[in-house]
């Protein structure tokens, strides 16, 4: 067993915290505060080779695997979570495109993401359908000749007031008697008529990213708009979820990162009762344990990712690693806001932020208590 990342991967790090540690400081509390994000930064770290990284070098991408993925969102992520998500997600749902597509999908759709020309999406959750994807979803779309007919709403969409492409998650089968097999991915391009877009505001965390509600009135889409085969939206969903779990997972764990190294800095230079916080054996069992929890988080995800890159889903570890980070974050921000005391609970303390940023990663991509169903599932089966 080899625990030493390559050269390339050690290089790959350093230029992601080079990175986001030039262009993320200065703009992160207006972001924040206002709920905004200037696309130079997301077409910047594009330039970059920092989007679109699992894109095959056919669609102009740099083919790099799900770690290396990993390793670029955990470095963004420690100096910004929002910001983070606002630049690595412009891609989320190219994965279902790359892998499933038609050449002529691939050839359209992936190369504007890798160069930061495009923003994509992709669109499950609706009003009434989130955790019970399969069993509630009603957006539908129905066949008219070469187009089908889109009708819905959907909820929570990442990029959705953003996004130039989001590919849907709709019903198109159903009188299937599985309820697995009734959905499809469909490509809707947001420019067509019917399709609204309202951008949510007054997020906990990760507000630099564009979080929007969607409508869908008799949308048209040509019928080669359908990523994959009717009847295979299920199926393409969780082929998404399984990757992006590990990468919510990193996520988690450069914000507890970042939770933890303000931490350190505050309680060495802090006193009280004529000692540094940090001379207090209850402050350093703290700094302890909240690094023990980013190693073991850490460890996790480098352990889905490399699997995956080898070809092996391993549901119980991606969900293992999904829920143990994201609960490991909201833990470790919410002991380093402790240990900032009243600071903490200020805005221009960066814990504050951290400590609202982190919770989105117990909540998005399958929630906390739905990977421990997974898990479960496959464990007493
Ligand atoms: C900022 C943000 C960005 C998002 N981005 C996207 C996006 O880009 N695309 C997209 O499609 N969605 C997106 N989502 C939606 C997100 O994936 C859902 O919110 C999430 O899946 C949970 O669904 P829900 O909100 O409907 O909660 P519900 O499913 O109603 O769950 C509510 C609570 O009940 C629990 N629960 C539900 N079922 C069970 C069960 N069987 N057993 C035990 N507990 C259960 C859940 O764990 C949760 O705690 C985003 C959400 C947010 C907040």
């Amino acid at each position: 067993m080899d625990f030493e990342l390559s050269k390339e991967q050690k290089d790959i790090i350093s230029a992601a915290r080079e990175f986001a540690e030039g262009e993320f400081p200065d703009r992160s509390e207006e972001f924040d505060r206002d709920e905004s994000f200037d696309e130079a930064i997301h077409k910047k770290a594009a330039e970059l080779g920092f989007v679109g990284t699992f894109i095959k070098e056919e669609y102009e991408g740099p083919n790099m695997g799900t770690l290396e993925y990993c390793l670029i969102f955990e470095e963004f992520a420690a100096v910004d979570p929002g910001i983070a998500v606002a630049i690595l997600i412009s891609s989320y749902g190219a994965e279902i495109v790359q892998q499933f597509g038609t050449e002529e999908q691939k050839k359209k759709y992936l190369p504007p993401i890798v160069s930061g020309d495009a923003v994509m999406g992709s669109a499950f959750t609706e009003p009434d359908a989130g955790s019970d994807l399969a069993g509630a979803t009603a957006t539908t779309a129905v066949k008219d000749g070469g187009e089908y007919i889109i009708n819905g709403s959907k909820m929570f969409i990442t990029n959705g007031d953003r996004a130039d492409y989001l590919i849907c998650f709709v019903v198109t089968n159903p009188d299937n008697p599985d309820i697995h097999r009734r959905h499809s991915m469909v490509m809707v391009e947001t420019d067509r008529p019917g399709f609204e877009a309202n951008h949510l505001t007054g997020k906990l965390g990760v507000r630099a990213s564009d979080t929007a509600e969607i409508a869908f009135n008799n949308v048209r889409v040509p019928v080669s708009n359908l990523v994959g085969r009717e009847g295979d939206g299920f199926a393409e969903a969780m082929y998404l979820f399984n990757l992006d779990r590990i990468i919510v997972a990193a996520q988690a764990v450069g914000t507890a990162r970042a939770a933890l190294a303000e931490s350190i800095k505050h309680v060495k230079k802090r006193v009280a009762f004529n000692s540094p916080l940090s001379s207090f054996q209850s402050i350093q069992f703290k700094i302890a344990d909240m690094f023990t929890m980013i190693e073991a988080g850490r460890n996790l995800v480098y352990h889905a990712a490399w699997k995956v890159d080898k070809g092996i889903f391993d549901h119980k570890i991606i969900a293992a690693a999904k829920s143990f980070c994201g609960q490991m974050a909201v833990k470790c921000t919410d002991m380093a806001l402790q240990m900032h005391g009243g600071y903490g609970y200020l805005a221009e303390y960066k814990v504050q932020k951290l400590y609202r940023d982190a919770k989105i990663t117990e909540i998005y991509e399958g929630t906390t208590e739905v990977e421990k169903i997974i898990m479960a599932r496959n464990l007493l089966k």
